[in-house]
């Protein structure tokens, strides 16, 4: 999940912006970096590990790694002085959910760390629900056929890809995000394969497959191999995280502290109140 979600985000950084695209491409090279996704990703999983509030991780890794290019609202939020959530139903919030389903004792814990993470700075309904799809159905680990229905349960549309490819839009929300990734996954069979997928829509290309990476590694399982194809263009602070949020999924499934992870995401209870309402409904 985490692997895949920084995998994901440094292929797909040289892409940023760029037209649709045949899935064949040169898959690393010049210009492949770890870029918000990773970095945020990586504040996350620290605030989950450490039980430190989000709001500071993010502000402390999103500081360290200032040029990781954050999208404008996120860089007005870095830099003032308030905690306050800015209302974004941006891919910012999907992007960074892979520790939660990692470290989540289950499903309903997964979709609730999400949230949680999530309403810090994307406190938009959409953003929160396709969160908690996102993050929900990697905690599923469910089957690749099984994902647009499964999406479809969190409000979330998946369509087919070859109708993203002709659309080939900048499309940096959150629950257009979540549907594109869920269809590149749907129609792929390795980590890779979801990921060169992603990265062919063009658009918001590492987002896009930082998300699908995330989400392929918990249907397919971790594709070590690509995970050490990529561990050079990796900054060592967020390989680190990672490989500590990685051993530390392995045992929360029997920790105790497991189940307190969400305490300690100290954000906005009533926002979290209502998205978990929503999902309910
Ligand atoms: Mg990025």
């Amino acid at each position: 999940m985490i692997r895949g979600a920084i995998c994901g985000d440094v292929i797909g950084s040289r892409w940023e912006g760029a037209a649709a695209q045949d899935p064949g491409f040169e898959l690393l090279g010049t210009g492949c970096c770890a870029t918000d996704d990773s970095v945020l990703t990586a504040a996350v999983a620290e605030a989950l590990l450490d039980g430190t509030p989000v709001a500071a991780a993010l502000r402390r890794w999103g500081n360290r790694h200032a040029d990781a290019g954050y999208g404008a609202l996120f860089s007005g939020w870095l830099t003032s002085v308030s905690d306050r959530p800015y209302g974004s139903f941006g891919n910012g919030a999907p992007m960074r959910c892979s520790p939660c389903a990692l470290l989540a004792t289950g499903i309903r814990h997964a979709e609730a760390l999400a949230v949680a993470q999530a309403a810090a700075t994307h406190n938009h309904p959409d953003a929160l629900r396709a969160t908690a799809a996102a993050a929900g159905a990697m905690a599923r680990g469910a089957r690749r056929a099984d994902l647009p229905s499964l999406m479809e349960r969190y409000g979330i549309a998946v369509p087919e890809l070859a109708a993203l490819r002709a659309s080939s839009i900048f499309d940096v929300t959150a629950t257009g995000t979540v549907g594109a990734a869920a269809a590149c996954v749907a129609a792929a069979e390795s980590v890779e394969a979801a990921i060169r997928l992603a990265v062919s829509l063009g658009g918001d290309t590492d987002t896009t497959a930082c998300v699908g990476g995330a989400l392929a590694e918990a249907v397919f399982g971790c594709d070590i191999a690509l995970w050490r194809r990529v561990g050079p263009h990796v900054p060592n602070d967020i390989a680190q995280i990672a490989e500590r949020a990685v051993a530390a999924g392995e045992r929360t499934q029997t920790a105790p502290w497991g189940r307190r992870l969400l305490d300690r995401l100290v954000v906005a209870p009533r926002l979290i109140r209502s998205a978990r309402d929503a999902l309910d409904a």
